[in-house]
């Protein structure tokens, strides 16, 4: 890590990056992957339970290719545009949640394989991706 990728402010699980950054964080992920997606002025930082984190890696090593996030963090505002859950709040509000689409094959394998890392794992099959979060 050099000075640009430290968080600046950390708690027991999370860290929280300022937003915006392309830089490599752990082996296969790079900061900006986990960045809210809205173009808000006020949405300036990334928090990221480091559970995830872990978890994510070690699912991308176990499997071998690439995966793709398509949501991770999202500030309270985005979560309600995109029609996310709001009572209980969304995991992602809390960079405590990521969706990962479904890699070419066996979609069953890898739901079980993510189901081995995160605690809770919901598959939206239609939609071609997968929710893993912690709580
Ligand atoms: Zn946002
Ligand atoms: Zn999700």
């Amino acid at each position: 890590m050099n000075n640009t990728t430290l968080p600046n402010a950390i708690n027991s699980k999370q860290l929280i990056f300022t937003k915006g950054q392309n830089a490599p964080l752990i082996s296969h992920f790079r900061l900006n992957e986990f960045d809210c997606k809205c173009s808000y002025d006020d949405c300036t930082h990334t928090p990221i339970d480091f559970r995830v984190l872990i978890a994510l890696n070690r699912l991308r090593d176990v499997l071998g290719i690439a995966l793709i996030i398509t949501s991770a963090y999202r500030c309270i505002r985005h979560n309600i545009d995109v029609g996310g859950v709001l009572n209980p709040i969304s995991k992602h509000t809390k960079g405590m949640a990521v969706d990962i689409i479904i890699p070419l094959g066996n979609a069953d394998i890898f739901i079980q394989l993510c189901r081995q890392y995160f605690p809770v794992v919901i598959p939206y099959l239609d939609k071609n991706f997968v929710h893993c979060q912690f709580n």
